[in-house]
């Protein structure tokens, strides 16, 4: 019974985007650059624009006062945001085991505090993983991304607040339904004035399900893969966490949400918001599925949002996610230019830093949208002459007039991963090869190929002789076939952890190399303890519609134990007068909205409040049935055996090595 207890626990977790923050201490294995690496990493000096430093010029441009010093603490005392510990990154050359470009972006990324961007228009940069935009209105201030967490969007109003004049917040745009571009709205107004009419929130079509739902289905493996992406376990040095891309990553604190009161549905809009004019445009689809840009025509000012930043951004997180189009994006960034380009003095987005000029705006959204439109054509002509997808990842380089350009360069995406992602959205993960209909999991695939191979002992003298020769792909491949086939080979989990490392350091992909250092740092020392704590946020769960905890109480279900049952239950929500059908048979737990049936083993009447308490781990669902919040009529024991069918799920699960066989 106590299982239902953690329903929404790593749920809520993911929905941070970011994994629990763990200053872990420097790891005292990691190795120096090899002469490999060294090689590979001067190679890709030479092939860079290094003489173009425009943008710590853009970064640094208007700002009033930084704050590279401050520690911004969350309500349990936790540290959830500091730019401390990246002190190392002052040093211009980049160290060895740092790639160039990616050591470049990462110092341009401390840039930090509060700038101007034009008269009445301001943004608070480096006090998050996001940007906050806020707009002087007629009366009020127009806030356009609450940051990922009340703490920090508190603090950066306050250094706002601190320069100009004290105005009360009267609008909030969310520019899209990614958690660090709405999780700090209660830090910024509260939710009796919205209630009130006093503020607005406005968002794009499709707001709140994306918000709420993008993570829940798939929440415990996203949380854990996204660990990898943006590297919070590994200590920030020089062979450890040095950026994640979209700027230096956070951890949650107080997550909020508030309902949007207006939105954007119509693919252009115009409204005049406290006396400030902007044109909605929405990109759906994109970055992310519920999105839209803005144009500010009294200022001048392009903001991008997210769907043109500093860097190539991701087709498909490497924390898992629905893949994006890479055509659409590129044609609403095409779209841009064309309407606001040479309406525009300076384009503003909601990561990264501002880009100042008419003619350095328009280039950099040309560069931008041929960046997508590159990959994109390029991948599918390869795919229409029938490669795969890892063929056609090595065979796409950017053309050095795109590589010129800084903002084109992969710092949160990855080139080869979105390669593949653009093959995932047309064809899939099947290759055409019938083998790989079957192919053997991964375990199993490396017992078989180590033993035909002459055993681990004879594989791992020639992966020494490989790393010997800074062959680190293969190196890392072959140890994780050794360690798939056996997980207690230590030669092998050392080995490929030094080539997993090296890769990492010749990564100019912060989230690849934050992916590599992770699974560096697990095949030496094994799957980390996780500290446990909820980040659970009551407003995203009050949010989440009733068939959404219905569809995950569904991937709940053990199908096995479940073999041959047959039940059904009527729901009743007493506050919110919803009725809801849930039925077992065949293995599998559906339902039916505004329904009941006359035969039901039990009827459950409860408040949707107490549900909501129960995930939020207020109270146990047998605490609130002991407490009558909870009300079975009929066959009681049954909702017993239906919740002792129910798993739940742990985020410390292995991923560089074998899993336990079900
Ligand atoms: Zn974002």
């Amino acid at each position: 019974m106590k299982k239902i207890n953690t329903l929404f626990t790593t749920t809520v977790l993911a929905l941070a985007t970011h994994a629990a923050w763990a200053q872990a201490p420097a790891a005292p294995q990691a190795k120096d650059a090899t002469a490999a690496t060294r090689a590979a990493n001067q190679s890709a000096r030479a092939q860079m624009p290094l003489g173009d430093k425009q943008s710590f010029e853009d970064a640094k441009r208007g700002l009033i006062e930084s704050a590279t010093d401050q520690l911004i603490l969350g309500p349990t005392g936790r540290p959830v945001w500091t730019l401390k510990g990246y002190e190392f990154l002052s040093k211009e050359d980049a160290p060895d085991t740092v790639h160039p470009g990616l050591w470049r972006h990462a110092r341009v990324n401390m840039a930090n505090g509060l700038f101007k961007v034009t008269d009445r228009m301001y943004q608070v940069r480096g006090f998050d993983l996001s940007n906050m935009t806020i707009i002087e209105g007629d009366t009020g201030l127009i806030v356009v991304d609450p940051l990922v967490s009340t703490e920090t969007a508190k603090a950066a109003l306050n250094l706002f607040y601190k320069h100009r004049p004290r105005k009360p917040v009267v609008a909030v745009i969310y520019s899209h339904s990614h958690v660090d571009h709405f999780g700090g709205v209660r830090g910024v107004v509260n939710g009796d004035d919205v209630a009130a009419g006093k503020v607005k929130i406005i968002a794009p079509a499709g707001f709140m399900e994306e918000a709420v739902g993008e993570n829940v289905i798939a929440g415990n493996a996203m949380s854990r893969r996204a660990m990898y992406q943006f590297g919070m376990l590994l200590p920030r040095n020089e062979k450890g966490q040095v950026d994640a891309g979209l700027g230096k990553p956070t951890a949650p604190g107080t997550i909020s949400l508030i309902a949007p009161t207006q939105l954007i549905e119509k693919p252009v809009e115009k409204h005049r918001i406290d006396g400030i004019d902007i044109v909605f445009e929405l990109t759906p689809g994109a970055e992310a599925p519920a999105e839209m840009i803005m144009y500010h025509p009294q200022f001048k000012v392009l903001n991008m949002t997210e769907i043109a930043t500093q860097n190539m951004h991701n087709l498909l997180p490497m924390r898992g996610a629905l893949v994006r189009d890479a055509l659409s994006w590129s044609k609403y960034i095409g779209g841009a230019l064309q309407r606001y380009g040479d309406k525009s003095d300076v384009m503003i987005a909601q990561h990264n830093w501002p880009v100042w000029g008419g003619d350095r705006l328009q280039r950099t959204l040309k560069n931008q949208r041929d960046t997508y439109k590159f990959l994109h054509d390029q991948t599918v002509r390869l795919m229409n002459h029938g490669y795969v997808a890892s063929e056609i990842a090595e065979n796409i380089q950017m053309p050095p007039s795109l590589s010129q350009d800084w903002s084109t360069h992969p710092f949160y995406g990855h080139l080869k991963h979105n390669i593949k992602a653009i093959y995932q959205r047309y064809l899939g993960y099947y290759d055409g090869n019938p083998v790989n209909l079957e192919a053997l999991p991964p375990a199993p695939a490396a017992k078989k190929t180590i033993e035909y191979m002459g055993g681990a002992d004879a594989v791992l003298k020639r992966a020494r002789e490989d790393f010997a020769r800074g062959e680190y792909r293969w190196v890392a491949q072959v140890t994780s076939q050794l360690v798939f086939a056996d997980a207690t080979n230590q030669e092998a989990r050392t080995l490929g952890a030094e080539a997993y490392e090296q890769l990492g350091y010749q990564m100019e992909s912060a989230t690849a190399r934050n992916a590599f250092l992770q699974g560096a740092a697990e095949l030496r020392n094994g799957v980390p303890k996780l500290p446990s704590f909820v980040s659970a946020s009551p407003d995203v769960i009050r949010a989440l519609p009733l068939d959404m905890f219905f569809d995950f109480l569904g991937v709940r279900l053990n199908g096995d134990k479940a073999q041959g049952k047959t039940m059904a239950f009527n729901w009743h929500f007493t506050d919110t007068q919803q009725k809801y059908v849930l039925n077992l048979e065949n293995s599998a737990l559906t339902y039916m909205a505004d329904a009941q049936v006359p035969n039901a083993d039990a009827t459950l009447t409860l408040s949707r409040a107490t549900l909501d308490d129960i995930s939020l781990q207020k109270t146990t669902f047998p605490a609130a049935l002991q407490a009558g919040l909870i009300v079975v009529s009929g066959k009681r024991e049954k909702v017993g055996e239906l919740l002792g069918m129910l798993e739940s799920f742990s985020v410390g699960f292995p991923m560089v090595e074998p899993r336990t066989p079900r």
